[in-house]
């Protein structure tokens, strides 16, 4: 067994260390059909993901329902089974372990679910919902189970004396404090909020993103917060990822994304948010995006934004556009990002000049994709190395 002290902080690593470093994760579910049941498709739900969670930090994933932020959670917390990618937790590569190997890694790693009333069962009480993980990793407290749950319930606001109680006895958000001193109970390093506020009232989503913010410096919390309010994750988040279809399109400190988005997905995406103030949204260009989300059966190629994408053009649709990074710790897949550096700016303009080299040349386009996943960029490509001789012979040659 192992002694838990119910009152002490965890430290989560070193400030600034990658406690969470996920690389190319992608989880592609099998469509079969037929007596033998042969795979015909696939659903690419999630397919690439670069995602990077410093201890103390609270990262923000947000995008459209249906573009893989839960099922990328579900990953992280090993739920699901990645089928490519790594996934690396303090150092260590977690990302094949078995269910056994994982059993202390649940400890580090707690998962908070969107709906507070389906997550929680409705059989048991309280007192056994949030015990259970100390039951299920014999962890034995100072003061015994019960005194320790009730802590957890104090702790999130509950009244202790409520440990026998069952979950249709509580309100939605009472339920969600539940769902969180469940999550608390092992004291982790690394909580993954998956939409833990979308199902509660605005009034209620407040305070329970105030608790997460109280727990988060008492104890030094890491958080992935999942969600598609995007209000809500500028408020909570030190950095924002942005996923479209199943991929990161940009991911940048919290100010930066709001305040000068160089993907275009994300500048239409903040486009709608709803402004308060009327000559501000008078001022505000909305950015109306047509056609509905692809589906993940059989995606756009290349860049999977370019059937919706204002700026696209026929690079968008040949060449993969890799994810680099065009200002300090500001990430974006895009040819053409919007200009909001000179770095940006000069980026667009060589991938202009690369959109003539490799136009209807496949040969072209598939070694320029090549040289941008292995890390070059378009500026470097287009100001003369071998890859953009490589495009431009057999540009010529094509033309
Ligand atoms: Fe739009 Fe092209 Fe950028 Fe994709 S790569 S977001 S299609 S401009």
């Amino acid at each position: 067994m192992t002694l838990l002290d119910t009152t002490g902080v965890r430290a989560a690593g070193s400030e600034g260390e990658a406690l969470l470093d996920v690389r190319g994760l992608q989880r592609h579910f099998p469509l079969r059909k037929g007596l033998l049941r042969r795979q015909y498709a696939a659903v690419q739900a999630v397919d690439g993901v670069d995602l990077q969670v410093r201890a103390g930090e609270t990262v923000g994933l947000v995008g459209e329902s249906g573009c893989g932020k839960s099922t990328t959670g579900r990953l992280l917390v090993r739920l699901d089974e990645p089928t490519g990618g790594s996934n690396r937790f303090d150092g260590r590569d977690i990302t094949h372990l078995s269910q056994r190997q994982l059993r202390p890694l649940r400890r580090d790693v707690q998962i908070v679910f969107q709906d507070p009333y389906s997550s929680l069962n409705p059989r048991h009480s309280v007192g056994q919902i949030v015990g259970a993980p100390l039951r299920l990793q014999k962890v034995q407290t100072p003061h015994g189970t019960r005194r320790a749950v009730q802590d957890l319930l104090a702790l999130v606001g509950l009244n202790p004396e409520h440990y026998n109680r069952y979950p249709h006895e509580f309100s939605g958000g009472q339920r969600q404090r539940i769902g969180i001193a469940r999550a608390l109970a092992l004291r982790p390093k690394l909580l993954i909020c998956d939409e833990p506020v979308s199902a509660l009232d605005v009034s209620i989503q407040a305070q329970v993103v105030n608790l997460l913010e109280d727990l988060q410096s008492e104890f030094n919390l890491s958080y992935l917060f999942i969600a598609h309010d995007l209000s809500v994750v500028r408020h909570i988040s030190d950095r924002v990822a942005v996923m479209y279809l199943g991929r990161i399109a940009e991911q940048a400190p919290r100010v930066e994304l709001y305040d000068s988005p160089m993907h275009p997905y994300t500048k239409a995406l903040l486009s709608a948010v709803p402004v308060p103030d009327p000559d501000e949204r008078e001022a505000r260009e909305r950015i109306r995006l047509t056609g509905d989300v692809p589906s993940p059966v059989s995606p756009p190629s290349a860049c999977r934004f370019h059937t919706r994408c204002w700026k696209a053009r026929d690079l968008c649709s040949t060449v993969t556009p890799p994810l680099l990074e065009v200002a300090p710790g500001h990430q974006i897949a895009c040819h053409f990002p919007e200009p909001a550096t000179p770095e940006a700016t000069a980026w667009a303009h060589a991938s202009s000049d690369l959109d003539e080299q490799v136009r209807g040349d496949a040969a072209a386009a598939a070694d320029l994709e090549r040289r941008l996943a292995e890390g070059a960029t378009p500026v470097t490509i287009a100001s003369g190395t071998d890859a953009g001789r490589g495009a431009r012979r057999g540009s010529s040659t094509s033309g």
